[in-house]
């Protein structure tokens, strides 16, 4: 599927074929007609979709996402520009990446517009790990990362780009490092090392903004995400399949959301087991990737559907349920929801102690 890649090249979610770099992608709204049904609250869209917004209104939206990404380049270069003068930049930002277990990104500076935006304490550069066992994680839970629009039904569901990048610059400045799911579940097992803060940064539905936004902003940092799509939604959108190709390859976790996001606890057994076991097995061929987590659709769970996870070969499963998520119940982790709304200060707390 990538033949016109040269086959040294290293795979890159910066190798992004022309056809998804229109324009026409960076509407953030692309999706967000169906957002109200793919929330905590609603379930399953009816069939219907709807056809592309009214160009006027398309293009005041592309004017907010030009001046939203000139905001951010402006910030990044301010403060690119303190640390410089006070010459302790020394443009390895990246260095959260060292402890991770994925491949070193190169450096961020290298060629990134935005370039490395801090020159904060690098509070575990020294490696040193947090015992293993039994520590509590926070595991972020977004959804779109795009501004609301003014009818949305679900507001709650955006956070802005702009607070999305205060947001990871305010974890990389207190000494987090993003770390897949996969790694937190080895170390607990005892097979692998955490970082002193460690934080899994999670997202829901599968929505352009998660490659065009969130993983470009992660990147300064060095840091990738979980994402939790389900099948239906891939399958009906081709380029969404590509940006979650693309982001498997860059080193994503890609987690199953069922195939086609129904409420679980309503289905009779044999569809239970096609929703969690099918959607584990299609997603794994199409994306590439290992499917080792789930995420309950809408939230909703009960000992019947954590049983078919288990069964079906699952590490572990994510909630809506509000907390840090704990060794003791893997198919039960809790989550943290970050809304739009917060202060950073609020932001700081939920992470912390996985409450508002
Ligand atoms: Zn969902």
């Amino acid at each position: 599927m990538h033949e016109d890649r040269p086959p040294s090249q290293e795979p890159s979610i910066w190798d992004v074929p022309e056809r998804f770099r229109a324009p026409d992608d960076w509407d953030p709204h692309t999706r967000a007609s169906e957002a109200h049904e793919r929330t905590d609250t609603a379930v399953r869209r009816p069939a219907a979709q709807t056809s592309g917004a009214p160009s006027a209104g398309r293009r005041r939206l592309l004017v907010i996402a030009a001046a939203a990404v000139l905001l951010l380049a402006a910030v990044a270069a301010t403060a690119v520009a303190l640390t410089r003068e006070d010459g302790t930049a020394t443009g390895g930002g990246s260095g959260p990446a060292a402890a991770d277990d994925s491949p070193s990104p190169e450096p961020a500076s290298s060629r990134d517009p935005f370039a490395s935006p801090t020159s904060s304490p690098r509070a575990s550069a020294s490696g040193a790990a947090a015992e293993p066992g039994e520590a509590a994680v926070p595991i972020l839970m977004y959804h779109l990362i795009a501004a609301a629009p003014a009818d949305a039904a679900y507001p709650d569901l955006y956070v802005r780009p702009a607070t999305f990048a205060r947001q990871m610059r305010y974890l990389h400045e207190a000494g987090y490092q993003a770390v897949s799911l996969g790694r937190v579940f080895d170390a607990w097992a005892g097979a692998a090392t955490l970082p002193d803060k460690p934080v899994v940064i999670s997202f829901d539905d599968g929505y352009p903004s998660h490659y065009l936004t969130a993983a470009p902003i992660m990147r300064l940092y060095g840091w990738k995400g979980l994402l939790n799509a389900d099948w239906k939604v891939l399958d009906e959108s081709p380029r969404l399949l590509a940006q979650l190709r693309l982001l498997a390859e860059a080193g994503w976790e890609m987690g199953s959301h069922a195939l086609t996001h129904p409420d679980l606890t309503t289905l009779s057994g044999e569809q239970l087991e096609e929703e969690v076991g099918g959607s584990r097995t299609v997603l794994s061929e199409q994306l590439g990737v290992p499917i080792d987590f789930f995420c309950y659709p809408a939230g909703r769970y009960d000992d019947e559907v954590v049983a078919a996870v288990k069964e079906a070969g699952y590490r572990g499963a994510t909630t809506t349920d509000p907390g840090l998520a704990l060794k003791s119940e893997p198919f039960r982790l809790k989550r943290v929801r970050v809304s739009e709304r917060m202060s950073l200060e609020g932001f700081a707390a939920a992470v912390r102690s996985g409450t508002l």
